[in-house]
């Protein structure tokens, strides 16, 4: 099957195994995504949750970020990996954000990325799931793994990786790809044992069928 007809039958079928593809981040607010979103690198989104749960109803307004003391926002942060450099890196966007966007989250990817701790993947994120907007697939370790099984790519870097996708996957389709990819690698293929006979991709992704001829 040619590669995009199968990139097409791969987010027909995860559709249907993972109607609502969303980030597990918990949020109400475009900030509090990109706060979590930032905080996520290097973490699990369950100990984000956590955290988050009682930085969100101390820091209430994109300007509480921008005014406190940093050593308090870092220690409010400090479960978290690198919460130094996290805690500088959400102050400061916080703090752009009130001066360059008129206090709101932008929503362009030209504009996202200028945030200080915003690449391009926490910026895909954002742009779909707190906008409805896609302009590229963000990449995580995740989406790295089985875009490599899938046969999508044949690289390790995110930036070709992102780039690989995007030249196969529907535009339509590039917000929702790499939820979808997330939750499969969750549930189904997880990297230290994938479930091929489970997996409803088993006989459209070359890993699996490898695997199972062996
Ligand atoms: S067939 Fe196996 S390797 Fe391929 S996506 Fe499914 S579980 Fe992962």
């Amino acid at each position: 099957m040619d590669i995009r007809k199968r990139a097409a039958e791969v987010v027909r079928r995860l559709k249907k195994s993972y109607p609502d593809p969303r980030t597990c981040l918990v949020y109400s607010s475009p900030f509090e995504l990109l706060v979590a979103t930032v905080l996520s690198a290097q973490s699990t989104d369950a100990h984000v949750n956590k955290v988050t749960t009682g930085l969100f109803r101390k820091y209430r307004k994109i300007e509480d970020y921008a005014t406190v003391p940093l050593a308090e926002l870092q220690k409010d942060l400090s479960s978290v990996n690198f919460y130094n450099n996290k805690a500088k890196n959400i102050q400061n966007a916080a703090r752009m954000i009130l001066t360059e966007f008129e206090g709101r989250v932008p929503e362009s990817m030209s504009e996202l990325t200028r945030l200080p701790g915003v690449a391009r993947k926490t910026a895909n994120i954002i742009l779909y799931d707190a906008f409805g907007k896609a302009e590229g697939i963000a990449v995580d370790t995740h989406v790295i793994r089985l875009s490599n099984l899938l046969g999508f790519t044949t690289h390790s870097d995110p930036v070709k990786i992102e780039r690989d996708l995007m030249a196969i996957v529907a535009k339509k389709d590039w917000g929702r790809f790499s939820h979808l990819l997330v939750l499969h690698g969750r549930a189904v293929c997880p990297a230290r044992r994938p479930r091929h006979e489970e997996c409803v991709l088993r006989d459209i992704c070359p890993a699996g069928s490898a695997l199972q001829r062996n």
